[in-house]
């Protein structure tokens, strides 16, 4: 028993051991395994808002963003762009990134090939004909990544794309607490994980302008991502 105990513990230690030091890290990430990577964004902190687009917060946020003259990058639900297009094209016509966050909100690890056509390739066609321009973006549901979620994802020629910072703005009520959150992880080079939809979100909508204001009075600029950016720039882990 003890012996087994020691045999599993030495296994997972030396595993571990190989995923973050022998084994190159990007490698791993791009078949879809590995460890958490960090990201990077050239320019500036990337804001990015998901599982959108709500009619209750996605227009209060724009309007916030218009008046900072701040662009940022949206991933949202395909099933929620063709319910509310006008949302969504809004969003792209003032300057926004719009990313695929697949068609419903189910995690994409190990699922069967129909299920990440239709996650994946169905989605991104969907939102394309919502927005009359092409997806290059993709956040899975959760960040929970596979490789054959990534397999799907390199064929279709999309960039899967996590984050740096999260403000648990899912569970967190108080619009000070989140911009507090975001703030002190607002590092040049930071993607941020924000939330306009699933679920009341006029605690993120309060606390963006406050978060905007801080980050210009400290000289750092807000950036989307494109999809242009070189991959390592774009995609490095730390
Ligand atoms: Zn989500």
């Amino acid at each position: 028993m003890v012996v087994g105990v020691a045999v599993t513990f030495a296994a997972l230690t030396t595993a571990a051991v190989a995923c973050s030091w022998w084994v190159p890290r990007r490698a791993l990430f791009e078949i879809g395994l590995g460890c958490w990577p960090l990201w990077r964004v050239p320019g500036g902190v990337a804001l990015t808002f998901d599982d959108g687009p709500d009619p209750r917060f996605t227009p209060k946020l724009l309007d916030a963003l218009r008046a900072f003259h701040t662009t940022v990058t949206f991933f949202v639900s395909t099933s929620l762009a063709v319910r509310h297009p006008s949302i969504v094209r809004r969003a792209h016509a003032e300057g926004h990134a719009i990313g695929c966050h697949a068609m419903t909100h189910t995690p994409l690890a190990f699922r069967s090939r129909e299920t990440l056509h239709r996650q994946v390739s169905d989605a991104v066609r969907g939102l394309e004909d919502v927005l009359g321009d092409s997806v290059s973006l993709f956040r899975p549901p959760y960040g929970i990544r596979s490789p054959g979620l990534h397999r799907i994802l390199r064929s279709e020629g999309l960039r899967p794309v996590y984050w740096s910072v999260m403000a648990f703005d899912w569970r967190v009520r108080s619009s000070k607490a989140i911009a507090e959150r975001v703030l002190r992880g607002a590092r040049p080079g930071a993607i941020v994980l924000l939330h306009d939809g699933g679920g009341d979100r006029s605690a993120t909508v309060e606390a963006v302008p406050v978060v905007l204001d801080t980050l210009r009075g400290g000289g750092i600029p807000c950036v989307r991502l494109n999809g242009g950016e070189r991959r390592d720039e774009f995609a490095m882990p730390a």
